[in-house]
């Protein structure tokens, strides 16, 4: 034997544990690139009011329901930003002028989707399609599920950005939605758009991110703000959509 073959030996050695490192970092949770992730919705919620323009087509009481959904899913995402820094706004404006986040709203079945500061969401999904997309139109993340199919994990730990609409924890009167996953998620991209101090509040290690939340009393501090100024949604006439929260149901969130 000779220091070439030690050399190699080594380089081997080296080469498995990058490669098992970088397993375990594909095993949790997806982002965007940077450049994507300053694109999304984040990065304006620093600003006086986090501003939602509602588009697309709705009756007057599915948009009642996409307004009350909406504010409360980028609640639930910006509470585990505010838990690390108070500068997060408090503020939710419904408005089509200067827009952080458009929500495109479609009658009927479909599949819903996203990209960074748009989502287009169809009115019979459930409310954890709404947190999914926002966690990739808001929160600049990917989907963790594996072979196109929400609700398919893998090896991956339980997430928001695998389950989809579906899973244990679907329903909003019980959980937010969000996992540990999620949270990690999120905060990691906050983390790398916005690098310096951050100021946590006092309340911020009692609050439980996996709890729901609760719209008008979102965080401790005070009480939230939601004003509603305009929207571009073209008025149907008809019922309040039926919601689909059948685990087969056609319509597949991407
Ligand atoms: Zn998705």
């Amino acid at each position: 034997m000779n220091w070439y073959f030690y050399t190699i030996i080594f380089l081997a050695m080296v080469s498995t544990s990058f490669s098992k490192a970088d397993q375990e970092q594909e095993s949790r949770y997806k982002t965007f690139s940077e450049s994507s992730v300053r694109k999304c919705s984040m990065m304006n919620i620093h600003k006086p009011s986090f501003n939602i323009c509602l588009s697309g087509q709705a009756t007057g009481t599915d948009l009642e329901r996409a307004q009350n959904w909406s504010a409360r899913a980028s609640l639930t995402w910006l509470r585990a930003l505010k838990v690390l820094d108070e500068k997060v706004t408090r503020t939710v404006l419904f408005t089509c002028k200067d827009p952080h986040l458009t929500i495109n709203l479609r009658p009927g079945k479909g599949t819903s989707h996203a990209t960074p500061s748009y989502t287009t969401i169809y009115l019979t999904r459930p409310y954890g399609t709404w947190t999914h997309e926002l966690g990739h139109a808001l929160a600049g993340l990917g989907d963790t599920y594996v072979g196109g199919t929400a609700g398919s994990c893998g090896g991956q730990p339980p997430s928001l950005m695998c389950w989809g609409a579906y899973g244990p924890r679907a329903n909003p009167e019980e959980w937010s939605t969000l996992w540990p996953d999620d949270v990690q998620a999120i905060q990691y991209n906050y983390k790398r758009v916005f690098p310096g101090n951050t100021v946590e509040p006092v309340w911020g290690t009692e609050t439980n991110l996996e709890a729901p939340l609760n719209l008008n009393e979102p965080w401790p501090t005070r009480n939230e703000e939601v004003y509603i100024e305009d929207h571009q949604v073209e008025l149907l006439r008809g019922p309040a959509s039926e919601i689909d929260t059948a685990e087969d149901t056609e319509s597949v969130d991407l």
